[in-house]
């Protein structure tokens, strides 16, 4: 696999390497098309192009102008890049499934282009290899060729390609050109090759699905489904990418088959940082140091120690925030904060201090404790069945703060949250010990015993089951980057609940165990934020549909910016969780 990944790179980096590169504007680039008018274009007020009959023509030099205007943006944005990759194999009956799984984090860095990045007809433009990735985990799976799946061609130029009007169609909300497009023939640079939608208002492309082609000799290329959201006012920026293979020859023997869904985030971590430090501004204002040590006394040794781990628990908490793997706080917050205090207040729980949940960004399944704070990944919130299956996990971590397991408070000084973001999960770690793992998990049994989840503990068991299942094939799925993996050893945590679950029944269409990524929780790729998915759970047509831990295909609604959408994007992190008033149902699948 790193091989053939390697031979990709070299492909593609022939791919952003055209020998022919003194373009001219792409608008005064010979057309390649007839000039069919594109009638009953949008008149939308606000459109900046009132466009009654463009001619494709028109059209594909407006989207070629927008591309352009996208890779210049896209050199000043360094979001977050996951790819998670799972290797099929037909199963007896035919059915594909996991054997395999790959992971890969890092951010994305286009700045080393052109100095000059303005965008149409630039001499040099798409000389250099623009797409750099900083590792945050190794290197397994070559992942520059997923990322460098955001952009179409670095080199887009009218001239290059032949385009053919197909049809409109909406996606989600928004009206789209279908336009199928393919490299000229006799063109020796691998260029792209499919159909891209392009947004009928400012022209900006917003899906493209296909592959690049040719394919060197000793190379290959995958096929993928890009998808871009608005996510500032006029511009689209990549969030999704689905990759799938099923008979990709790369040598004599070897067969690629394999999913892999890539997701981007992470692009607006400045804006979370400035937010920060207004914050710290207003706190640290001379006049409010001096009221407060004249009206305080100093702490005691207790209060003392407690303030000294809080004050460990922010510096994480908030350095996961700038690096982008904490989401910031927001309505699933409140939701697992709900459940939290629903085994507080069965088991009669007080504990002194506030406690906080928060989502970790990455799909790999794990949950962990931040003093006070408990993070519970976006994989693991996506593949939990339901709300028994959700307090489990959350009565573990419980369980470490009510037992007064300790957060490294060496912490609290600030030198330590400096290092390079690609060593977080080198310089941050929350694992506990199997001691402190054990008392844990006999705790927890105890809290959920006394809470309401005590009848529904069945699904709880039924999930851990089908994690065991599972855990051979899909290791880099289950292991945990800054916690404990909830497959120790050998066996799953709390073992005592697998045991006293139903037998799994893979034909069983009702026996839903747990859920396919990406099922649950929606991210907001520019503020991070994330929310329950409004999308409304189907009646699954046969066994195959349950799909537990898989990958499946991206089809987002898109939707145009709008003014709420706007204010939206303005929420900062510093918003406080107001404690939720009445037990939230997590959307039930
Ligand atoms: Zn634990």
């Amino acid at each position: 696999m790193v091989r053939f990944g390697a031979v990709m790179l070299l492909a593609l980096l022939a791919c952003f390497l055209p020998a022919a590169s003194q373009d001219s504007p792409a608008a005064a680039a010979p057309s390649a098309q007839g000039s069919s008018p594109i009638s009953g274009a949008p008149a939308q007020s606000g459109a900046p192009m009132p466009a009654a009959s463009l001619t494709l023509n028109d059209v594909i030099d407006r989207v070629v102008q927008r591309e352009h205007l996208f890779l210049a943006q896209m050199r000043h944005l360094h979001p977050l890049v996951e790819t998670y990759l799972q290797d099929l194999k037909n199963d007896g009956s035919g059915n594909p499934v996991p054997v395999k799984d790959k992971y890969f984090l890092g951010r994305l860095d286009m700045s080393e282009g052109p100095e000059d990045t303005s965008f149409v007809g630039q001499p040099g433009f798409g000389h250099r290899l623009v797409t750099k990735l900083t590792g945050i985990y190794s290197l397994h799976f070559l992942p520059l060729g997923f990322a460098q799946m955001v952009v179409l061609d670095t080199d887009f130029q009218k001239r290059y390609y032949n385009f053919n009007f197909i049809r409109r169609e909406f996606l989600g909300d928004v009206r789209c050109l279908v336009i199928d497009v393919e490299p000229k023939e006799g063109d020796k640079i691998p260029r792209f090759m499919g159909r891209i939608w392009v947004e009928d208002q400012d022209y900006n492309i917003v899906r493209f699905n296909g592959t690049y082609t040719p394919h060197p000799k000793i190379n290959f290329f995958f096929h993928f489904d890009s998808w871009r959201l608005n996510l500032r006012p006029g511009t689209w920026l990549p969030a999704y990418i689905y990759t799938e293979e099923s008979d990709l020859k790369t040598g004599l023997t070897k067969t690629l088959h394999f999913k892999a869904q890539t997701r981007l985030w992470g692009y607006d971590l400045k804006g979370l940082s400035k937010t920060e430090e207004f914050t710290q501004i207003l706190v640290d204002s001379p006049q409010s140091v001096k009221d407060q040590s004249e009206t305080a006394a100093d702490a005691t040794p207790v209060v003392a120690e407690r303030m000294w781990e809080k004050q460990a628990e922010e510096n994480v908490v908030e350095r996961l925030l700038k690096i982008g793997l904490l989401a910031p706080p927001g309505e699933v917050d409140k939701i697992l904060c709900t459940v939290v205090n629903n085994l507080l207040l069965t088991n009669n729980i007080d504990l002194q201090g506030d406690l906080h949940c928060r989502v970790l960004l990455t799909a790999p399944l794990e949950s962990f404790t931040i003093g006070h704070t408990i993070v519970v990944s976006r994989g693991l919130l996506d593949v939990l069945p339901d709300e028994a299956s959700l307090a489990m996990v959350l009565a573990h971590e419980l369980s470490h703060i009510v037992l007064g397991h300790r957060l490294d408070t060496t912490l609290a000084f600030d030198d330590k949250m400096f290092f390079p973001d690609e060593d977080s999960f080198q310089r941050l770690d929350f694992k506990r010990s199997t001691a402190d793992e054990e008392a844990a998990d006999n705790k927890a049994l105890e809290l959920l015993k006394n809470s309401p989840y005590k009848d529904k503990l069945g699904n709880a068991g039924l999930f851990l089951k089908a994690l065991q299942q599972k855990a051979p094939d899909l290791p880099n799925l289950i292991r945990p980057h800054l916690g404990n993996s909830l497959f120790q050893g050998k066996g799953v945590r709390m073992s005592s609940l697998l045991a006293a679950a139903p037998a799994l029944d893979e034909k069983k269409l009702d026996q839903i165990a747990a859920l396919p990524l990406g099922g649950r929780l929606k991210v907001d790729p520019w503020s991070d934020q994330v929310e329950l998915s409004k999308a409304k759970a189907v009646a699954l047509n046969s066994a195959n549909e349950k799909m537990e831990f898989e990958i499946t295909p991206f089809f987002p609604h898109l939707a145009r910016l709008s003014t709420g959408g706007t204010e939206k994007m303005a929420l900062t992190t510093s918003s406080p969780v107001t404690p939720p008033a009445a037990p939230a149902t997590p959307e039930q699948k």
